[in-house]
């Protein structure tokens, strides 16, 4: 049955059990070192499990198991229409277990749990299912080489694929990444982030249940700096997708240039400019919406709304709304009551890091129109209110850096030049929202911010059957959309003579 209510939920996380190992060449096994690491619950502070520390010795062995598997053609050489029932399978399966890997996400970083059923896992689900669902209607080309000549333009799977993910969407960015890799045929190597990886490590058991031969998929927890750097500097690994911040994706860069040139795709950091126009359709919805968007998963979302860029005139009556939202909607409580929809940060060293802007924002001159405190101490979990600056400058940290915290902060404008000269002031680009009943304006302003998404009376987008990723130093290539199987394929030109 599923579960609903706080003391389902609670029961639930009283029986359950943790996979904690890494998962290779189809096995769960231990670090070759026999290592090990802490996995802290943000919700209270305490030690869920203790989970397999692997490194490089562990990448060597799934490395092997990988290629092994992608040399021996057991799934690269399947039709895409026996691997698209394969990903349905693992899709149906997911959807099965969503109680569980919803909640395994929740007691491991935080996130309301209801969310976690209803957006990540769903959204996992839906990620497996899409990508299996389109392999077997993509079609290769022909070149226009005349009567003399045939040209086939093929595509094929680059071969053994790391990625390496982040905490804040756990499962979620991994599947964004695993659907369309596994789907045109390659081998995969997933390192989740050292603070979440329980979700990762129990798909690897889902997978084999639906079918995904041994050693195509592995998963390898560990820590960024030895497990992601052995995976970055491989000789063995084709290439390298990674979500994360833009310092570590910029070391990926750095890896691949050092070792075999692997095609590196990245989705980094953002910075994303919520512009709202005075003539905004509705300002209560454009509210709620500027609110859910930095306040949603504790802000830490790589397109969370968090500059509010608002037309001078109605700053302070759309302030005073959003402020209301957060108030009432969006106070931080227990993640496993189906009534919260703000959890934790995902652990200390997050609620020290949010703590800090909070404080430097203040001490560079913006107001601190609401919030800004941690809460829940007594519980020890990791919770900090929804926060709201005014009068912030285009030049201040708080303006200018990813806080990944629930913390927005509120810059105005009295035209639109200037509105898309302060979304443009920023090394990211990731995504963008503007809000105008003005449809020409919204059109000649898309045009002019650069980002990879701008979203027009909408703060989400649809970023499964869009293209998402980055301008500037918030990556390199696209998830979602068919685009995404091209960072996972190559092209291959065979010319046949005929004459
Ligand atoms: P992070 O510190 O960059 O870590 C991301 C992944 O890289 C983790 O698995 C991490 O392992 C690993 N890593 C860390 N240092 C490494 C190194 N020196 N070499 C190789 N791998 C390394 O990012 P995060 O703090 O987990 O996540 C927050 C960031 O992700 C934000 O900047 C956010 O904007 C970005 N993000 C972007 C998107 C997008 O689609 N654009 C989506 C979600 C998040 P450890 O966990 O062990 O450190
Ligand atoms: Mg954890």
């Amino acid at each position: 049955m599923a579960a609903v209510t706080l003391e389902d939920w609670q029961k639930m996380r009283d029986g359950l059990s943790y996979r904690n190992q890494a998962f290779i060449d189809g096995k769960y096994v231990n670090s070759a070192s026999g290592k090990t690491f802490e996995c802290i619950s943000p919700i209270d502070g305490r030690l869920l499990v203790k989970v397999a520390e692997c490194d490089k010795e562990d990448v060597n062995r799934a490395v092997i198991a990988a290629r092994r598997a992608f040399e021996s053609g057991v799934w690269a050489d399947q039709s895409p229409a026996a691997r698209k029932a394969v990903m349905l399978k693992l899709a149906r399966l997911i959807r099965e277990n969503e109680d569980e890997l919803a909640l395994l996400e929740t007691l491991d970083m935080g996130k309301p749990v209801t969310l976690a059923k209803a957006f990540d896992m769903n959204g996992v689900a839906d990620s497996f299912q899409w990508f299996g669902e389109a392999i077997d209607k993509i079609y290769d080309e022909i070149a226009p080489l005349g009567n003399t000549a045939l040209g086939l333009i093929t595509r094929e799977p680059l071969g053994v694929i790391g990625a390496v993910v982040p905490w804040n969407f756990p499962l979620l960015m991994a599947s964004w990444k695993l659907a369309p890799m596994l789907v045109s045929g390659n081998s995969v190597i997933l390192k989740p982030a050292e603070q979440s990886p329980l979700t990762a490590i129990r798909l690897a058991e889902l997978a084999m249940e639906a079918g995904i031969p041994e050693g195509v998929l592995n998963v390898l927890p560990g820590y960024g700096e030895t497990a992601g750097q052995a995976i970055g500097m491989h000789m063995d690994i084709d290439a390298v997708s990674f979500t994360g911040s833009t310092e570590v994706g910029k070391y990926f860069l750095q890896y691949s240039g050092k070792s075999n040139m692997k095609s590196i795709s990245l989705e980094c950091g953002g910075k994303t400019p919520n512009i709202v126009m005075k003539d905004a359709p509705n300002l209560d919805a454009a509210a709620q919406a500027a609110g859910m968007a930095i306040f949603f998963n504790s802000g830490q979302v790589c397109i969370a709304s968090s500059r509010l860029v608002v037309e001078e005139s109605i700053k302070d009556e759309f302030l005073e709304k959003v402020k209301a939202f957060g108030q009432a909607a969006m106070q931080p409580g227990d993640p496993l009551d189906p009534n919260t929809l703000m959890g934790t940060m995902v652990d200390k060293t997050q609620t020290a890091r949010v703590m800090g802007y909070i404080e430097a924002g203040q001490k560079e001159g913006a107001t601190l129109y609401s919030g800004g405190k941690q809460v829940r101490q007594n519980t020890g979990g990791e919770y900090i209110e929804p926060t709201i600056f005014d009068n912030v400058k285009s030049n201040m940290k708080i303006a200018q850096e990813e806080i990944f915290g629930p913390v927005l902060s509120t810059l105005t404008f009295t035209n639109a030049d200037d509105a898309v000269k302060i979304a443009n002031d920023s090394v990211y680009g990731l995504f963008a929202n503007l809000w105008t009943n003005d449809l020409t304006k919204a059109h000649k302003m898309a045009r002019k911010i650069k980002a990879g998404t701008v979203t027009i009376n909408n703060t989400n987008g649809n970023i499964q059957l869009m293209p998402f990723g980055g301008y500037k130093q918030s990556g390199i290539g696209r998830d979602g959309s068919l685009h995404a199987i091209d960072k996972y394929t190559q092209l291959k030109s065979t010319h046949i003579q005929l004459d």
